[in-house]
This record gives structure tokens, sequence and C-alpha cells, in this order.
């Protein structure tokens, strides 16, 4: 069944232990460094169980027959992957495409486990049965799950296993009739101080004799023994919604995890100690694909609200119909459009999985090398379209309430087509987004969430059909040869 947001916020308060500015916050939904996120989180679960959304967010259960949210839905066709990504669209929505980690996005990476089963049943048939009962039991009871996938830095040249501590990067360290003790640390849970569970695995690839590296888990955030090492809060600090509008809200957090011996139950176990098979859950199973196509669905609507900014800023500047800027807008309604035809492409040319219909992969990865590309770029854009006018704003919103300073805010705060109050608001939404630290942080995001660009182009490389373009150059070399003498 689907949740309300009142039931997310009080299925927070499990005891968790998260470390702030050297103290304790075990309810983020009342701490003034997360509360706002944590609400925003909570608008989006009630989005989902409005009535009216019934249809665009939801679809039957295969258990019970329920309304579930659409993120867990496992397509079989190209209509059911359309109908599934307008939901997933309009979550993002919810957050102008600035929670990257919202419940969707590993909802995505166990759809993709989930379809690609039988990968696990070839691991072990108990494996399996675990995944199997435990995606039934995150889809009917409409659970937040973040992942940690990535080996906390040290040094990088090294494996997992020549770290100067065997536990930096979190291991199997004990087990028994019951299930797995895990120790060490994974970066970067994006989305973890607010979410329910964590999903524990590894994306790089390990070697042979690293096999207590080579788990997944599923772990409650509340359980005993994890310690969530959040980063600084840019929601603290961003305390007026009219001077950070984005920040205010949208501070989805990270947090290292540290599992301080965390017992697992068996049931919770998906993969044991097993190298090859951490590979073969994101690259046999369409697991990667899946979770990335959400990230880019997502990504689509964060470009459209960014080329909207462009535009406003241009028109409150009096600089929209200058060729150069007309231009300017231009090329970034090119790449928002690039990404959002790639999104249709992937799902248009998807491909069969057994019963299930997936998204192309060779579309996938294009679309992930070129948004790292873009992002950085658009940004630099936007910043040279607004120019001084995020800087010039009033220090803050106090400014517009104290009469003897509001007169001459109201006469420097100019603008052809909007007054002083819309113009300081819009110049503060664009810093939020492209400049405050928040901003900083989601150029990063984009980046870095799927895998540094090598990574990301090996993917490109690696899934990019080499025999259909190396045939046609074969084809015109050897149409002609060395003239007759
Ligand atoms: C804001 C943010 C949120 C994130 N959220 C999550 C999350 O929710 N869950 C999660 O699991 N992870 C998350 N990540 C982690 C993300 O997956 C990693 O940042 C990503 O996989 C890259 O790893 P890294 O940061 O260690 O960088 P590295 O892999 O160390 O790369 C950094 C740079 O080092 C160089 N380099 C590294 N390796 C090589 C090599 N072999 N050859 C040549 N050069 C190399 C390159 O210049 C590269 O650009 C997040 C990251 C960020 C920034």
């Amino acid at each position: 069944m689907t949740r309300t947001g009142a039931q997310y916020m009080e299925s927070l308060r499990d005891g968790r232990t998260i470390y702030l500015d050297g103290a304790l916050v075990q309810d983020p939904g009342t701490h003034p460094s997360y509360r706002n996120a944590v609400r925003s989180v909570a608008r989006l679960y009630d989005f989902q169980a409005a009535p009216e959304n019934r249809e665009l967010m939801t679809f039957a259960s295969p258990d019970t027959g329920e309304a579930v949210g659409r993120c867990w839905q496992l397509p079989t066709s190209y209509e059911e992957l359309v109908k599934r990504r307008l939901s997933l669209a309009a979550w993002a929505e919810g957050s102008y495409g600035f929670f990257g980690r919202s419940p969707d996005h590993v909802a995505s990476c166990l759809c993709g486990m989930m379809m690609g089963i039988d990968v696990f049943r070839e691991h072990g048939e108990e494996r399996a049965k675990a995944l199997q009962n435990y995606f039934v039991y995150v889809r009917e009871n409409d659970l937040y799950v973040t992942y940690v996938i990535v080996n906390p830095q040290a040094n990088r040249s090294k494996p997992a296993s020549e770290q100067e501590d065997e536990y930096l990067v979190a291991g199997i360290c004990d087990e028994d009739s019951q299930g797995i003790t895990i120790k060490g640390a994974k970066m970067l849970g994006t989305g973890s101080v607010m979410a329910n569970e964590v999903l524990v695995t590894t994306m790089a690839p390990l070697r042979e004799g690293e096999e207590k590296y080579a788990f997944t888990a599923a772990v409650p955030l509340g359980a005993k023994g994890v310690k969530i090492l959040s980063r600084k809060s840019y929601e603290s600090t961003a305390v007026s919604e009219f001077d950070n509008p984005l920040s205010s809200q949208f501070d989805e957090n990270d947090a290292v995890i540290y599992f301080d011996e965390v017992k697992v139950p068996w049931e919770r176990v998906f993969v044991y100690r097993d190298v090859p098979m951490c590979q073969a859950q994101w690259h046999t199973a369409p697991t990667h694909v899946f979770q990335n196509y959400q990230a880019q669905v997502r990504f689509m609507v964060k470009l459209r609200f960014l080329l909207g900014l462009a535009r406003r800023i241009a028109e409150t500047n009096g600089i929209i119909s200058i060729p150069p800027v007309v231009t300017t807008l231009g090329q970034l309604a090119a790449e928002t459009s690039m990404i959002e035809g790639l999104v249709k492409g992937m799902e248009a040319s998807g491909r069969q999985y057994g019963p299930y219909y997936v998204p192309d992969t060779q579309l996938l990865y294009s679309a992930q090398v070129l948004s790292q590309q873009i992002y950085p770029k658009i940004v630099h854009t936007i910043r040279d379209l607004a120019g001084g006018g995020m800087i010039m704003t009033p220090s803050s919103v106090a400014d517009f309430l104290n009469p003897e300073i509001a007169p001459y805010v109201e006469a420097t705060q100019k603008s052809p087509v909007v007054d002083s109050i819309e113009r300081v608001k819009l110049f503060k939404l664009a810093w939020d987004a492209i400049g405050s630290e928040f901003g900083s942080r989601h150029e990063q995001y984009e980046m870095f969430y799927g895998g540094n660009s090598i990574s990301t182009r090996g993917h490109a490389y690696r899934t990019y059909d080499w025999d259909n373009v190396g045939e046609m150059v074969d084809r015109l070399l050897s149409s002609y040869d060395l003239p007759q003498a």
C-alpha cells in the first residue's frame, strides 16, 4: 500500500544514529538541519497517495491487488515503461529535479535486480528467494531505500583488500546461522538521513580473494551499529525560503555510512561472498540500466527547470531579444531536448528481457556520459547570462522588511518586466540553484553520482554496437583496391 507523508515521517523515528556537528541526531523529521527535506519527501508520498494521482502514480500490486507505487512496477511493454516514466517525472518535478536519490531511484535499482532474478538464482536459490521477499516487503510497505555502492576514498590506486585497514571498506567480519556481520565504511549515502533502508554492495570490480567485500545486503537505517556520518547540512543555514528557495527544502544530504559490526539476517543478504556476482547483479541483470534510466528521467526534468530559469533571467534583465542571447538560449534548449530525446529514444528502442521491457543500454550510457559533460557547461552558461545579478541581491529578506532599507532595494533592483521583489526572488533562486554551496554540490553530484567519467565512458564503449559501425567501414574498404596497372 502507498504511504502518506505523515506515515513516512513517523517511520523515521526508528532510533537511528546520525552524527552532525559533533552531536547525535535521531529524528531528522524534527531537526532544523533536515526537517524541511524530510517534509519535501513527505509531500512526494502525499502526492503519490492522492486519489487524483492514483492512475499516474500507482499500479495494482501483483500480490494483493492494492495500489502500490509505480516506481515498483516491472514493465513488460513499451507502454508500461512510458507510464512508469510519467510517474518518475512527476516525482522529479516535486523537487524540480534536485532530489537525486528520491525513493524511486533505488526502487528502480531493485526493480532491475528483480527483472534479473534468474541471475540471482544461478548464484543461489536462497539468496534469490531473499531478494524476492525483500522486494515484496519494500514495495508493499512503500519504503524509501537508498544505497551505498562505492568504497570510501583512501588510496584509490589500491584495491579494497590492500588498504591500510582491512575494514576501511565494509566487509563481512563474522557470520553464523542467523546471518552475516558487516564492518567498515561505504560512501556516499545520499538521502540516507531520511531514507528507511540502505542497500549495501559494491560497484567497482573486486579481485579474487576479496570475497569478504563481495556481498549485497539490505539494512534498516535504524539498525544497531549503523552510523550515519552526515556531511554539513545546507538546510541548517538556509533559514529563509525567500533567500534559499531550493536549499531550504531540497537538501537531500549525503553521508558516509559506517557499519560498526552490524548484524544482517540471511533474509536480507542477496549476494554472498561472490566476486563475479557483484558485477553480474548490475550488468547481467538490467539493474544498472534501470536505475540510471530513472536518473536520466530526473535529469531531464532538472534541465527543463534550469532552461526555464535561464529564460526568466534573460527576460528579467531585458536581454531576451539580443541575438547572442537568443543563440545561447537556443543552445541550452538543444541540450535539454537532447536529453529528453535520449530518454524517449531509450524507451522506443528498448528490448525484451525475458517477460520484461527495459530501456536501450547503448542510449542510456550515451546519455550518462553526455549528462556529466553538459551539466557544468549549462551551469557556466547560466552564470554567463546572469552576470552580477545573482550577487547584487540584498543580503536577506530582512532588507525588504526594514522601512529604512526597503526603498533603496526598491530603487536598485530594477527590471523591464518585474518588480523589485520578483527580481530578487529570481536571482536568489538562480544563485541557490547553481552558485550556492547547495548548487555547487549539485554540480559535483551530476558529475559523479553515476561513477567517474572514466567508468561511464567505459560503459558506453562496452555497450556500443561496434560490429555494425566497423562493418560499414569494411564494406567501403573492400569495394576498391589498388588500381590495375
Ligand atoms: C554528491 C554525490 C552524491 C553521491 N551519492 C552516492 C550514493 O548515493 N551512493 C553511492 O554509493 N555513491 C554515491 N556517490 C559516490 C559516487 O558514486 C562516486 O563519487 C563515484 O563513483 C566516483 O568515485 P569517487 O568519488 O571515489 O571518485 P574516483 O573514482 O576516485 O575518481 C576521481 C578522479 O580520480 C581519477 N581516477 C580515479 N580512478 C582512476 C583510474 N583508475 N584511472 C585514472 N584516473 C582515475 C579521475 O580523475 C577521477 O575523475 C556520490 C557522489 C557525489 C559526489
